[in-house]
């Protein structure tokens, strides 16, 4: 893709930023003698070579899952996700995260914060230096210089591009005059040809047999101002229970605040489903309810959006699945990292 980083530049542009180790990670700890594992979202598989390499280290679950999910997060050629992910309407990108910790039951989110590469990071800190669990906008943006996190334009070239193509071509009677199609460069067109969504899930079991779990996005593209999407609300976008497991979502984030689906993922494998099957209970509860409403209907009574979840149970019994065909998950299950596909309710 032509104007894209390539590894080494990309390497030297993030090399001082990934590091939110720096910011509220706890000291690590004596490793224990339980199989760790780590999952994420199909885009997470440096996510999970590096939080595995933690959790081996002693690092808390959650820490390890921060960690990974920050590489993506400063990753300038992932459009879904911190620097570079595609911004709102108006051109701003605006970011949500959440983070939840097995061995306090700790939760802390930040929504639409803008100017912060690492919001998963700031979430931690809602976390541990307050006594609530989410902060918007303005404030969340506060808080995080508060902590020290530095601020810097997450609006990349490419990611401007995309969407001022999108922006100009929106309505033939604005002002807004669009570039000739031939000299659109074949990256805007290609992101542009279908609705732009991603997010990072990443959900670690340590070698103490405890849990940690994080989702970071930019959101979806190009969308109204102040929406807060799914990876922010605890239930919704990620959830986990200590004694249980921990499952996270990608996908259209109304679906699951509809539907609070990560707790349902949960829930399922607390009555002992294991997590494919509760994935795809979940999966079926939201192709129930969705449909009643005629726009979220297809003309064959299907959802019109697709969703995704990863989970892991306690056991280290793990499975992604969605509502239709095509998504993946990466998994470190202690001896390598890979990417797999995901289970589907529906074949198309
Ligand atoms: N779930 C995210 C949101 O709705 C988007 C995505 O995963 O693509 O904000």
């Amino acid at each position: 893709m032509k104007g894209r980083l390539n590894r080494r530049d990309f390497m030297s542009s993030t090399a001082a930023s990934v590091g939110t180790l720096a910011i509220g990670a706890a000291a690590p700890k004596t490793v224990g003698d339980r199989a760790p594992i780590v999952i994420a979202s199909g885009n997470g598989l440096r996510a999970v070579e590096r939080a595995m390499q933690l959790v081996r280290g002693g690092h808390d679950p959650l820490d390890a899952a921060i960690e990974g999910v920050a590489i993506v997060e400063a990753d300038p050629n992932d459009h879904s996700v911190g620097l570079g992910g595609l911004p709102n309407e108006e051109g701003v990108v605006e970011l949500d995260a959440a983070v939840m910790h097995g061995p306090t039951h700790g939760g802390g989110s930040v929504a639409a914060i803008r100017n912060i590469m690492h919001p998963a990071a700031v979430a931690r800190q809602v976390m541990q230096r307050t006594r609530h669990c989410l902060l918007v906008g303005e404030g969340a943006l506060d808080f995080a210089r508060a902590h020290g996190f530095p601020e810097v334009n997450l609006l990349t070239v490419e990611a401007r591009k995309i969407w001022l193509r999108w922006k100009e071509t929106r309505d033939a009677n604005d002002d807004w005059l669009p570039e000739p199609e031939d000299k659109v460069a074949a990256y805007v067109r290609e992101t542009l040809a279908r609705r732009i969504t991603g997010t990072i899930h990443c959900s670690v079991l340590d070698t103490h047999g405890d849990l940690g779990c994080t989702t970071t996005t930019s959101g979806l593209a190009f969308k109204i101002p102040g929406r807060v999407g799914d990876s922010p609300i605890l239930g919704a976008g990620l959830y986990l229970d200590n004694e249980v497991g921990s499952a996270g979502s990608t996908g259209l984030g109304e679906a699951n605040l509809l539907n609070l689906s990560s707790y349902l993922v949960v829930e399922g494998m607390r009555r002992g489903l294991s997590p494919k099957d509760a994935i795809m209970e979940t999966c079926k509860r939201i192709a129930t309810t969705s449909v009643r409403d005629p726009r979220r209907r297809r003309g064959d009574g299907k959802t019109t959006f697709n969703v995704s979840f990863y989970a892991v149970n306690k056991k280290g019994q793990y499975a992604g699945g969605c509502i239709y065909p095509g998504g993946s998950m990466a998994v470190h299950d202690g001896t390598s990292a890979r990417v797999i596909g995901c289970d589907s309710l529906y074949d198309k």
